[in-house]
């Protein structure tokens, strides 16, 4: 059923958009230039899943944040659908995703769906300035 959506921004909808029943990908803008916006993948009202990130025009810079999908709504191509929405918004930039951990979980999506950068993140100044990067992450070898 994911299959049928087209994840182009220009089949991304703002929320007042949003109609009662149909399969949609609703875009959350970030309250700032180069702060955390999110992509949600809707039926109706039921969310199944959304994907966080930041984009930084200026320095072609996303930084990926998370991809959650509800446990219920899993292994059904939700999260790869996701992807592929924040992916299109952004298709010329330098993408960088937070580390990784542990999480089998996590590990199993991404080598299944395919990291869309290093799991390193490498954000701007505008995008340190709006916290997109938990300060404990900094302490990667980004620099
Ligand atoms: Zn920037």
């Amino acid at each position: 059923m994911w299959a049928m959506i087209d994840p182009g921004p220009a089949r991304q909808v703002t929320e007042d958009h949003v109609d009662e029943y149909g399969l949609r990908l609703v875009l959350l803008r970030p309250p700032t230039a180069a702060g955390i916006g999110a992509i949600q993948l809707r039926m109706g009202h039921t969310t199944f899943g959304e994907i966080r990130f930041s984009l930084c025009g200026p320095d072609r810079r996303a930084v990926l944040v998370s991809v959650e999908v509800e446990e219920k709504h899993r292994r059904r191509g939700a999260g790869r659908i996701l992807v592929a929405a924040a992916r299109a918004r952004a298709t010329r930039y330098h993408w960088t995703m937070l580390p990784l951990g542990e999480d089998p979980v996590a590990v199993a999506f991404w080598a299944t769906v395919g990291a869309l950068g290093p799991h390193n993140p490498h954000p701007c100044t505008h995008q340190i300035d709006a916290q997109v990067v938990p300060a404990e992450s900094r302490w990667t070898q980004w620099w």
